[in-house]
């Protein structure tokens, strides 16, 4: 890949500097790559890390439905169903 500002290719994986970034990369399926010539940050979309969003929206999903289950169930026990 090439830097969109230089045009160089020498660009590294860049590691998430603060919690914006992190709660970003938790919910995009995105990578920043940093360029060694100019120094600039860029945000890539990858399939790993789609595969990694899906997984993540995958057991939320899961997560949530057996919340909403367990949540159910203990109303139904509440009101005596
Ligand atoms: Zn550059």
């Amino acid at each position: 890949m090439r830097c969109p500002q230089c045009d160089s290719t020498r660009m590294r994986r860049s590691r998430s500097r603060n919690r914006r970034e992190r709660r970003i990369r938790f919910f995009l399926p995105v990578r920043y790559y940093r360029c060694h010539e100019c120094n600039c940050r860029v945000p890539r979309l990858t399939a790993r890390a789609l595969g990694e969003a899906v997984g993540r929206y995958a057991l939320l999903i899961v997560g949530a439905v057996l919340l909403w289950r367990a949540f159910r169930f203990v109303f139904s026990f509440l009101l005596g169903y």
